[in-house]
């Protein structure tokens, strides 16, 4: 188990969080994207994977031109 850079004593753990990302008036959430969590100050980190390919999720959703979407990390594995 690795320790949390941060505080330098909590314990990283995986969970599941959503992500927001915002543009101008929109808003565009992911939920369920595996993340790492600091038992002890509850610093997220994203996997250089993870984080690659949320941020191309969140450009789609944004340039969709939706007010406000939402979208599951594993619905979005096949696109
Ligand atoms: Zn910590």
């Amino acid at each position: 188990m690795m320790r949390c850079e941060r505080c330098g004593h909590g314990d990283r753990r995986p969970e599941r969080r959503a992500r927001l990302a915002e543009r101008a008036n929109q808003t565009a959430v992911v939920v369920e994207v595996p993340v790492e969590v600091c038992m002890s100050c509850g610093q997220v980190w994203l996997s250089m994977d993870v984080a690659k390919r949320l941020d191309a999720l969140f450009d789609r959703l944004l340039d969709s031109g939706a007010e406000s979407s939402q979208i599951h990390w594993e619905n979005s594995r096949a696109t």
